[in-house]
């Protein structure tokens, strides 16, 4: 009898204290994913350089992130509102065509529960050419064999209102290739295409290959059609990729461009998005020093500039608290 009770009682404290340890932490695990951009851009940086931060605190929080490599912008939009993905980054002209349900959104419609988190870097629009190809403006890519980047990619949907803009067709290029970031400078530097065309922050390691390795150029974008694209968009900017980031690359770029900015849906729980923001800002200068990009960041502009979708109300809420928003 006895030896009976003490093991059912060793059993039951067995049981309880299994139940102790792994019904809390099963409970406790939750999921965010991080919609990016190609493995060599900056977006893939980024979403690395968040979920690093958010999962150093994992055992307070019970978020685990996770970074995915997508087609670009459109695609991280478009997924966030499928519902298969929790948050993307993407640029502010598709930040706003999103929301609005305008250019490459007008098919699906608003999407009225796109919501902004922050914004983060500069990504000018930047020509790289091979340097015997003899392109020196925008202007030269006329006839020649371009990568418009591919489906999906907001450099892709960028591209298409540049066009749009200078009066200019896919068909004015002899070829127009949809090859994705990743493959774009290996096939610069193959002599597969003569340039390529790219929405990105600075610098860029798929910049930086074709570079190093076959001595490509940086050209200029700029002239009356931008101009005026800039002054009636509030979403361009005139930007300049500084002198000398680039190897071999002595002169400043001018161009124009968009701020990136990190998104979500207005379905997203409060507490996820806090999670993830205050994982952000808690840790913000290990944060700027995750890529060279970032560098020059600052939460006072990263919580207004470039969001033309509403704040989401769990990044607002951390937005308040810090005194960076009324
Ligand atoms: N802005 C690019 C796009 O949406 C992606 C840039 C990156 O991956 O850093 O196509």
């Amino acid at each position: 009898m006895r030896i009976q009770t003490v093991l059912k009682t060793l059993a039951a404290a067995a049981a309880a204290s299994t139940a102790m340890l792994s019904a809390p932490a099963m409970a406790q695990q939750k999921f965010m994913t991080i919609g990016t951009g190609g493995v060599t851009g900056v977006y893939y940086a980024a979403g690395g350089a968040i979920c690093r931060l958010v999962n150093k605190d994992r055992s307070k929080h019970g978020y685990r992130c996770t970074v995915e490599s997508t087609g670009g912008s459109v695609a991280n939009i478009n997924t966030v509102r499928a519902g298969d993905l929790d948050f993307g980054v993407a640029q502010s002209d598709w930040n706003y065509h999103g929301y609005k349900g305008t250019s490459s959104f007008e098919k699906n419609g608003a999407f009225s529960d796109l919501r902004s988190v922050f914004s983060l870097h500069p990504e000018p629009f930047t020509v790289v050419a091979r340097a015997e190809a003899n392109v020196k403006s925008f202007d030269d890519l006329k006839g020649k064999r371009v990568n418009v980047g591919n489906p999906g990619s907001g450099t892709r949907a960028s591209m298409e209102q540049l066009l749009a803009a200078k009066g200019w067709k896919m068909g004015d290029f002899s070829l127009a290739s949809e090859l994705k970031a990743d493959e774009h400078g290996a096939a610069l530097c193959d002599n597969k295409i003569d340039a390529f065309f790219y929405g990105v922050g600075h610098p860029s390691a798929n910049i930086q290959d074709p570079v190093t390795t076959c001595g490509a150029k940086l050209v200029n974008i700029t002239g009356p059609a931008i101009d005026k694209l800039v002054a009636d968009n509030s979403y361009y900017a005139k930007a300049t990729i500084p002198a000398g980031l680039y190897k071999g690359n002595d002169q400043a770029t001018q161009t124009y461009g968009v701020l990136a900015t990190f998104v979500t849906s207005a379905k997203a729980p409060d507490d996820q998005v806090y999670t993830l923001v205050k994982a952000v800002f808690d840790n913000f200068d290990e944060f700027k020093k995750l890529h060279p990009a970032f560098a020059h960041l600052s939460a006072e502009h990263m919580v207004k500039d470039g969001l033309s979708a509403p704040l989401h109300p769990g990044a607002a809420k951390f937005y308040k608290e810090k005194g960076w928003l009324k």
